[in-house]
């Protein structure tokens, strides 16, 4: 099936309407018509070749919405007309212990990626969902829940269970004091789902001007990065700082914040090595850890959690065409809070 894409051709060109080949879905493979596709910094990362080894032309988006346009003759979990989502992987080797124990976002021979990754057997390129359609095994698909509005539920795909699964696994509990780290995409899903599962929220910011947004996100205090006051003023506080930021920053500095035996948990990805000192770590027992995604069975359990807690990602629709815009405005810290991309506009 021909079907209308936006993609990279190579890591120096915009991204520009390109024309990618869907198969008819498998035996056990959802064929989904994506209404939304949500644009997180890990497709610029990778669009720009920024991590390497990137697989082009490439077609980015891995917060994909929509509905089950066709079935194959075994699939059980899903009806033509569900609503759904795919996330950041479409396959993965199903028997290593990492599949075995529903992580596999750890999968030992490698997850398959929904863009820039090549699918299991054939070696095709896979290609994301800044796109109209994808075909998907069911196995790897997620049931989007009706209460949340479907181009809001787009960035939980990733944006979502990428902090919702550590605070989890590290043990976040109600009452804990917690620091976001940069509110953009993933730290204003920072900000919801620490304050839904009761935790204190501190959002510390290198843009002032997000301060009125932080507070009305559902954090409890805002703080800019910039004051050199900050950094002393919260010395020790936190049990946990959740870092969302893209670009290299100095982690010694936060790991002062957290208390005795206190998380810092590194989402954030960027292209460069940043030096660390042992001194921050050594004084206060304190841990640097970090984490990927989340599996497909903890992904459920967190679209499940927000629509429980009535919490969605604050966005901005675009059209396709406003792509490479978007992208310029998010490396300027300037999105509130995540870009998605209406299919329709294709
Ligand atoms: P985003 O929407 O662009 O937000 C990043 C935020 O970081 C910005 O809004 C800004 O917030 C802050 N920031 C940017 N440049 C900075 C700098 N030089 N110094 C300090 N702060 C800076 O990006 P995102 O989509 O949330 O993604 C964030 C990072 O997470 C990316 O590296 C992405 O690849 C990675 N990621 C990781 C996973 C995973 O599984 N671990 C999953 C998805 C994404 P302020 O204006 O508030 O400072
Ligand atoms: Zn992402």
């Amino acid at each position: 099936m021909s079907t209308p894409a936006y993609a990279a051709e190579t890591p120096k060109s915009s991204l520009a309407p390109w024309t990618i080949e869907r198969r008819a879905p498998g035996p056990n493979e959802v064929q989904i018509e994506i209404r939304y596709c949500g644009v997180c910094h890990s497709d610029i990362h990778q669009a720009r070749d920024e991590w390497g080894r990137g697989i082009f032309p490439m077609v980015p988006g891995h917060e994909i919405v929509g509905e089950v346009g066709a079935i194959g003759s075994a699939v059980t979990r899903y009806r033509v007309g569900d609503t759904v989502g795919v996330g950041c992987f479409v396959d993965s080797c199903r028997e290593c212990g990492a599949c075995h124990d529903g992580e596999e976002q750890y999968c030992t021979a490698g997850m398959t990626a929904t863009y820039n990754s090549v699918e299991r057997g054939t070696r095709t390129p896979t290609y994301g969902g800044y796109s109209t359609r994808i075909v998907v095994d069911e196995n790897y698909v997620l049931r989007v829940p009706a209460s949340i509005p479907l181009d809001r539920a787009a960035p939980l795909l990733c944006a979502g269970i990428t902090v919702y699964s550590p605070l989890r696994h590290y043990g976040l509990k109600a009452g804990d004091n917690i620091a976001v780290v940069g509110l953009g995409g993933l730290g204003h899903m920072g900000v919801k789902i620490a304050r839904a599962m009761g935790a204190k929220v501190t959002v510390l910011s290198t843009s002032p001007s997000k301060r009125e947004d932080a507070l009305a996100l559902g954090a409890d205090a805002f703080e800019a990065t910039s004051e050199k006051l900050t950094f002393r003023k919260l010395a020790g506080k936190f049990d946990f700082i959740l870092d969302t930021v893209s670009a290299p920053h100095d982690y010694n500095a936060y790991l002062g914040l957290l208390r005795r035996d206190g998380t810092m948990i590194l989402v954030g990805m960027p292209d460069q090595p940043v030096p660390l000192a042992a001194g921050p770590l050594i004084m206060g027992r304190r841990r640097l850890v970090g984490s990927l995604i989340g599996g497909i069975r903890e992904t459920q359990e967190m679209l499940d959690f927000c629509a429980e807690h009535d919490v969605a990602s604050d966005i901005e629709l675009i059209p396709a065409n406003k792509i490479n815009e978007a992208y310029e405005r998010m490396i300027k810290g300037d999105v509130r809070y995540r870009f998605v991309i209406d299919c329709a506009s294709f």
